[in-house]
């Protein structure tokens, strides 16, 4: 697999076809609604054309996609709620824009509907869970669920999930865990996925390899550190290329060394609307935080990858993200009951910051999640119309019928 979890293969795991059915959108009887976006945009100005969605009707479609594509009602419902989640939080590219990528893998058997995770290694303080290549929102709370467990008898909990489907926002396995009161930390590899140049390189060597930090707060959300170690997701290279929002400078790298914002840097020359690949480029995206950002991305491949067993990543094989996660009770550690008082304290400090010139406030992770989830909750989920399109497209596909695709928009 090509990305992290992004796409099934090489080429064009974003070539979003437009609906069988073409998609009515303007007069009456309009099957899909423009946008009034009110919140605070990402992609406003990255694809203009979008369609709003309510968020329980989102997640009923799409349950309704998964159920029919064998998996269990409550699996589909996982599925979607956790895709649905994705976009709450505002990244839209490990939400319901997987949709298709998910279905196309369940078509191929890269991914197994309603799969029983084993535990393959069982300790008071450790576990090996094997996701044996089901679903990520279905074996990912599964490995999470068994190292809270282990967490809250021993204080400490260690379990390393292999071979797990695409598991979306590391985000939501350490709220799982600090909505249970503890801290988590997670490193997740995504192994197939070859998109990534060490730093000093100017080849693909690692997967967008994210890192998360969840800590529990009383009666407030969490903190929450959630972020791929690469300087962006491939799907912000695909949105430029598509001509939307520019990339960063130098997100990328030429093979000659040369950084770059240019798409065809990891796509090679392509057309707007046509297919992406992005084993045709001669470059790679670059890891974050130069030598430090390359340095926690490799430990993520050693750890999520490698100790798990899913296996640090390679090209040609198939996908399946890694995650070794630690739990920790901090109410064991903390027997003073200081540290909650603490967190709030220091958070107040650096919300305190006097900002720099065009930057509202400073924030804390897990701010700018919260800020969209709120805004989203009540506004809806926009979405390009592109992405909708192809969501609907493999709806039809697995036989959703057109009452469902029309109660999206109620
Ligand atoms: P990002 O660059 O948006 O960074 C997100 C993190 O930075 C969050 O913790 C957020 O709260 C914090 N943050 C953002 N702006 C901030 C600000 N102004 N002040 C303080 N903190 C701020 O995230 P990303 O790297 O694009 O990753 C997106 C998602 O993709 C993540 O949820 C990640 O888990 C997921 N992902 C998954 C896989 C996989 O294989 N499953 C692979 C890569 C990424």
């Amino acid at each position: 697999m090509g990305n992290d979890g992004q796409g099934s293969g090489h080429a064009s795991d974003f070539s979003l076809k437009v609906p069988a059915k073409p998609v009515n959108k303007t007069g009456a009887g309009s099957t899909v609604r423009r946008a009034t976006w009110l919140g605070p945009p990402r992609n406003t100005t990255e694809n203009p054309d979008m369609v709003t969605i309510k968020v329980n009707n989102l997640i009923d479609f799409v349950a309704d996609v998964f159920s029919h594509a064998e998996s269990s009602t409550e699996e589909a419902r996982r599925i979607a709620t956790y895709l649905t989640t994705a976009n709450l939080t505002g990244h839209d590219s490990h939400g319901v824009i997987r949709v298709p990528v998910y279905i196309r893998w369940k078509n191929t058997g890269d991914v197994v509907p309603n799969q029983s995770p084993e535990i393959v290694v069982d300790t008071p303080s450790l576990a090996v869970v094997d996701g044996r290549f089901g679903y990520g929102q279905t074996v990912a709370p599964f490995a999470v669920k068994t190292g809270i467990d282990k967490c809250k008898k021993a204080g400490l909990a260690a379990v390393a999930l292999r071979n797990a489907g695409h598991i979306g926002r590391i985000g939501d396995w350490a709220e799982m865990a600090a909505a249970e009161g503890l801290v988590s930390v997670h490193f997740v590899n995504a192994a197939g996925s070859l998109l990534v140049a060490p730093f000093g390189g100017v080849e693909k060597r690692l997967s967008t390899a994210p890192y998360c930090v969840g800590i529990p707060r009383a009666g407030q959300d969490p903190i929450v550190l959630d972020f791929a170690t690469s300087i962006v997701a491939e799907g912000k290279v695909l949105v430029a290329s598509r001509g939307g929002k520019k990339l960063p400078k130098g997100a990328l790298i030429d093979s000659d060394g040369t950084l770059s914002e240019d798409p065809t840097v990891l796509y090679g020359p392509h057309t707007v609307g046509g297919p992406r690949d992005h084993t045709a480029g001669t470059g790679a995206i670059r890891a974050f935080g130069e030598h430090k950002g390359s340095g926690l991305a490799f430990i993520c491949e050693l750890l999520g990858g490698a100790l798990t067993g899913t296996g640090a990543t390679s090209g040609g094989r198939k996908f399946a993200n890694g995650m070794l996660s630690f739990y920790v009770n901090p109410k064991v550690v903390d027997t003073s009951n200081f540290f909650d008082g603490e967190i709030t304290r220091y958070v107040d400090f650096i919300r305190a910051t006097k900002p720099v010139a065009g930057v509202d406030s400073v924030l804390v992770p897990g701010d700018p999640e919260r800020r969209t989830r709120a805004e989203r909750t009540k506004n809806g989920v926009p979405l390009p119309d592109d992405t909708w399109a192809a969501i609907v497209n493999t709806a039809r596909e697995v036989g959703v019928g057109e009452a469902s695709i029309q109660r999206a928009f109620s």
